[in-house]
Order: structure tokens, then C-alpha cells, then sequence
């Protein structure tokens, strides 16, 4: 079959190779991969700036079908349509895996950089890891499931309450499903913030129902102060990752505010203005991967119609990965999705 790989560390390019296809072990499923979703990391792991046990197949995000179980697999049949949380080999004994965060847990090995991933005819990947998917889901929504899960993750730690004013910093995909899930979630205003250089996104952004602020035409944190009385935004939700916007973020928060991140910086350090992040008393969160139950959050809004991704998706055939993942890498598409039926 055909599939994705990294072939060597030194390498920064990826290849795609035929290979064997998987056999079930016990315990394993192997998946007929629908779509395969391609994601900052893909680039960094492609550049070496991101950690892989190569040769390996990429993909840690896909959607896909039970094509064989492994012994012992007794809740998963053939046909039956899944996505799979990215969490293989955690060690399920750290104090991590033992508090019920194996997704952070050091010895995790996601399909994707540390064992074969998605972006292959077949993935085989650990049963207990795949969540299944309502009908009322189609394909291209649920091929977004993780980058979903990502944001409902965050979400589960700093949630939304009901009437709440949300400002989202940045509208690369997890900025857009940030924006999405607050409105899903019972925001009274949700606005997403962006550079003119994504004027784009932010274009999408509005097809989509969502204001959009351009955060070099005034001060962004002016406006929240504007649209609420004075009083500032109830919760701001980083995604960009860029030290301005961090900045700009606190500032609009109001007393007793709360600042999620969710954005991957470039910038090794970033100043905070601590002098009005302690006057305002914030609370703040950094989130890391995905939860359980983050998963089949994102599936339900999904299934009730009120976070719907497929919009943010473009296809293209496996073939053609190179040109995905340039469209990724120079922003001409928000997601990238790769089909391995289509060769
Ligand atoms: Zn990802
Ligand atoms: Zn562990």
C-alpha cells in the first residue's frame, strides 16, 4: 500500500513509499483511512523541529473505517466509522496516565512520528484510543475531530460561560474551531482577531457567522473594553502564538478575566505585562493535546449541528501531497486534508 513516510532523521523531506500492509495485533485495529489531516506539526516533523522515530508513516489526524480487529477486540466491528485519539503507548503507570492524562505522558508514541500513522491507505492503531462516529457527522467534519478535541480540551479547563464575551486571537484552524466552539458553547459575542495578512481566514471567518476585528486598524483591547461597558472580555483564547497578541490578549481581559492558550509559539521567550495581568487577578491555562472526553465533546456539537469544520477543509489525493502540504505551509488553504483512495 501507499503511505506517507519519513524515511531518515537527517532527511527534511518525506516520501511516499509502498509498504506493507498491517496485520491486527491483539488488542489493535487496523483502520482504512478516509482522510488524513495535515498539521503544523506534519511541517515541523518534515524540518526536524519536532521529535520522530523515522522510518515512519506521518499522520497523527484521521478519520477512518474498521477494516480488521485484533484478538481480543470485542466493542469494534468491520465498517464501523472512527477517529482515533493520537495517544498510543502511553505507559499507563506514570502519575500522568495514573491522574487520566495519558496524553501527555513522556512515553507516549503517537501514530504519526513515534509508530505508522494516518496518512496511508491502513493505519493500525490501539482499539481502546478510537471513538466512534455519529451518522448525523459527515466525513469532512469528522476528519477534524482532532484539532476539535484540541480546542474542547482547552475548553473543559477554561469553559465558556453562558452570555460571555470571547475574543480568539488568531484565525489559523485552531483560532477558527476556538471561534466556532465558543459560539457553540453559549457566548453571548464571540469576535476572532487577525492580521490583515490573513485576510483570507478572517473572509472565511465571516462566511461563517463570526465578527472578525483587524487587529492593526485599532486597539483591540480598547475595543473589548468599548463593546462591554469598560468592563473588559470575560475570556480571551490565544491561538497565534505571537508575542503581540499575548500582549494585546491580557489587555483586553477584564478584572478576574481568563486567558486560555492554546497557540504553539516560535518565540523561545515572550514578555508578559505582569503589572496588568496581577491588577486584573487573571487566571490563566495553558493546554496541551487532547482529552477523552474532549473527543466525543467535539463529536456531539458535531452531531447537533452546532460546530460543523468541514468548511475549513480542502482535499486533495495522496498523490498530490506535496502540493498540500505547500498550500499548509503557504497559506493558501486553512486545512489541508489527504485521501488515500484517490492516488
Ligand atoms: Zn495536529
Ligand atoms: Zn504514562
Amino acid at each position: 500500500m501507499k503511505a506517507l513516510r519519513k524515511l531518515a532523521k537527517e532527511h527534511e523531506h518525506f516520501e511516499l513509499a509502498d509498504v506493507e500492509e498491517p496485520e491486527p495485533a491483539a488488542g489493535w485495529v487496523v483502520l482504512r483511512v478516509l482522510y488524513a489531516g495535515i498539521c503544523g506539526t506534519d511541517l515541523h516533523i518534515m524540518h526536524n523541529a519536532f521529535p520522530s522515530w523515522p522510518p515512519v508513516t506521518v499522520g497523527h489526524e484521521f478519520l477512518g473505517r474498521v477494516a480488521a480487529v485484533g484478538d481480543g477486540v470485542g466493542e469494534w466491528a468491520v465498517g464501523d466509522r472512527v477517529v482515533c485519539e493520537p495517544h498510543a503507548l502511553a505507559c499507563g503507570v506514570c502519575h500522568l496516565c495514573r491522574r487520566g492524562h495519558a496524553e501527555i505522558c513522556a512515553r507516549k508514541r503517537s501514530p504519526g512520528w513515534g509508530i505508522d500513522g494516518g496518512m496511508a491507505e491502513l493505519v493500525h492503531v490501539p482499539a481502546h484510543l478510537l471513538h466512534r462516529v455519529p451518522d448525523s457527522v459527515p466525513d469532512l467534519a469528522a476528519a477534524l475531530c482532532e484539532p476539535a478535541a484540541i480546542v474542547l480540551s482547552g475548553l473543559e479547563r477554561m469553559p465558556v460561560h453562558p452570555g460571555s464575551v470571547v475574543l480568539v486571537f488568531g484565525p489559523g484552524p485552531i483560532g477558527l474551531l476556538s471561534a466556532m466552539a465558543a459560539r457553540a458553547c453559549g457566548a453571548g459575542r464571540v469576535v476572532l482577531v487577525g492580521r490583515p495578512s490573513s485576510r483570507s481566514r478572517l473572509d472565511l471567518a465571516r462566511r461563517l457567522g463570526l465578527e472578525t476585528w483587524d487587529s492593526t486598524t485599532a486597539d483591540v483591547a480598547e475595543r473589548a473594553h468599548e463593546i462591554t461597558g469598560g468592563r473588559g472580555a470575560d475570556l480571551v483564547i490565544e491561538s497565534s502564538g505571537s508575542p503581540d497578541a499575548l500582549a494585546a490578549a491580557i489587555g483586553a481581559l477584564r478584572r478576574r478575566g481568563r486567558l486560555l492558550v492554546l497557540g504553539v509559539s516560535d518565540s523561545p521567550q515572550i514578555r508578559v505585562p505582569w503589572a496588568t495581568a496581577m491588577n486584573r487577578a487573571l487566571d490563566v491555562t495553558f493546554s496541551l493535546s487532547s482529552s477523552w472526553s474532549s473527543w466525543d465533546a467535539a463529536l456531539a456539537l458535531m452531531a447537533r449541528g452546532a460546530l460543523d469544520p468541514a468548511p475549513l477543509a480542502t482535499v486533495f489525493p495522496l498523490g498530490d501531497w506535496q502540493d498540500a502540504f505547500t498550500a499548509l505551509a503557504e497559506r493558501h488553504v486553512v486545512k489541508a486534508l489527504l485521501d488515500p483512495r484517490r492516488p
